[in-house]
């Protein structure tokens, strides 16, 4: 098995497909009683080794789709395994959406919220704000159910959970009705665009922007709501723009810059030469998502929002150093704190940054540096992007840490789902 960035490979001696909720009680059953250590894979997004065992793997590939929908209370319970476009075409059909996305949409649902995914506003929280219910099976083949009036301190535990209490099997989504997003993608002065963050985060549903290292361009993205009636835009130019632009002339300019790095600034200008503007109108489950057919490593940080500028700053100095081997757009987005124990936007207000470098080149002194740099300004990692915390880092830096493990402890006593690198961001 590779992960989808393929630094991350191994060999699982089984890989369970199951199709039915029993199904996946027996197979916790059978692995507690044979000693043996199950990992859920999503889709293998994660740039780090949470789904990485040597026993048993398990796929929900086959537990997919709507389980009920409420559409007066805009609500619609899942199944775990579900993947997120998927999802999105479901929900419309039902004239429902999800609040907010991030940038891909190939993710299951479990495996998205249980790494802490957010998509930008700086009105909304990580994706796992949006849910409202939980059901998983615990280390000990029991069903649980947990939400904010059923068990609500496990609940918390469970909105981001890293596979560790249990398996997933049913997710319930706080939906909003169906609506259109009009996305506009401008290229613009870097320090313009850092002297306006707030009112472009004021005065948009969603912001965010790409750094291109080396030069003073960033790319800005906005959606913002339209009415339903609003004439879908979408042309030849966004398919022009997203595969041929993004993806395959991008691809050439990493080759180029893998085999020939003196050339890393020059291919970053032409990057930026050649971004443009870009507009689209449609329904919002197709808007935030875009194709990532070039493939990378990735370390995601969460800083406090206050702390943001500070930790840009700091960083855009050290890139301007020129010593890493690098040239990937940096990026840079919003999320609103919330309550939940192991969300890195915990109690906080949250800006993340997101350094990425082609996955055939070596990322290490890049990562390395720009880690310092978030941890001093008290950053945490995204769960699913790498990083080189162990538990004692993240015990200072998770107030709710002990509350978590504490869950963990009683959902999965015999650590059926404790596998080395859980060992090692939790300590257990
Ligand atoms: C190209 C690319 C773009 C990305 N864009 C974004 C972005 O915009 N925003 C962002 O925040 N992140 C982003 N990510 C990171 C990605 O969203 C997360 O790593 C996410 O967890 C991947 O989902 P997955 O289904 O592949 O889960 P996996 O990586 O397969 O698994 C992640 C974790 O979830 C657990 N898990 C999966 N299913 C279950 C289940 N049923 N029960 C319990 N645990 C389960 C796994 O055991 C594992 O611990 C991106 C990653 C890539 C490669």
């Amino acid at each position: 098995m590779k992960n989808w960035a393929e630094n991350v490979s191994w060999t699982p001696s089984e890989i369970v497909y199951p199709t039915e909720e029993d199904a996946i009680q027996q197979l916790v059953l059978r692995a507690a009683n044979s000693c043996k250590k199950i990992r859920v894979m999503g889709t293998g997004h994660s740039f780090t080794a949470l789904c990485h065992t040597n026993d048993i793997l398990v796929s929900l590939d086959k537990y997919q789709g709507i389980i009920s929908v409420d559409k007066e209370r805009c609500q619609a319970s899942v199944k775990a395994g579900t993947k997120l476009n998927l999802l999105g075409d479901l929900l419309f059909k039902e004239g429902m959406a999800m609040e907010n996305l991030g940038d891909i949409d190939v993710q299951s649902i479990a495996g998205t919220i249980s790494t802490g995914t957010h998509g930008t506003g700086k009105a909304f929280g990580t994706i796992s704000t949006q849910v409202i219910a939980l059901k998983f099976v615990n280390g000990k083949g029991e069903i649980v159910e947990c939400s904010a009036s059923k068990k609500p301190e496990l609940f918390k535990a469970a909105q981001v959970s890293l596979g560790a209490l249990g398996i997933i099997t049913s997710i319930t989504l706080q939906c909003v009705p169906s609506h259109k997003l009009f996305l506009q993608n401008r290229k613009e002065p870097l320090d313009a665009v850092l002297s306006n963050l707030d009112s472009y985060n004021e005065q948009n549903r969603n912001f965010e922007f790409y750094w291109l290292p080396y030069t003073e361009t960033a790319w800005t993205k906005t959606t913002n709501i339209v009415e339903q009636d609003e004439p879908d835009k979408i042309n030849f130019f966004n398919y022009w723009s997203e595969y041929v632009i993004e993806n395959y002339s991008f691809k050439l300019l990493c080759e180029i810059a893998r085999l020939f790095p003196s050339q890393n600034e020059r291919v970053s200008k032409i990057a930026a030469a050649s971004i443009g503007n870009v507009e689209k109108v449609y329904h919002s489950h197709k808007i935030y998502a875009t194709k990532r057919l070039v493939k990378f490593t990735e370390m995601e940080y969460n800083i406090p929002a206050e702390a943001y500028q500070d930790a840009f700053s700091e960083m855009r100095k050290k890139i301007d150093t020129k010593q890493f081997n690098i040239h990937f757009p940096i990026e840079n987005r919003w999320v609103k704190g919330d309550d939940i124990l192991m969300s890195p936007a915990y109690g906080r207000d949250s800006a993340y940054i997101a350094c990425h470098v082609y996955n055939k080149k070596n990322n290490q002194p890049y990562f390395e540096a720009l880690e310092q740099i978030f941890r001093a300004y008290g950053g945490r990692p995204h769960w699913g992007k790498m990083n080189t915390l162990s538990s004692k880092d993240l015990a200072d830096l998770y107030p709710q840490f002990a509350t978590f493990a504490k869950h963990r402890q009683e959902q999965d006593p015999e650590k059926v789902f404790v596998t080395p690198y859980l060992e090692k961001l939790l300590g257990v």
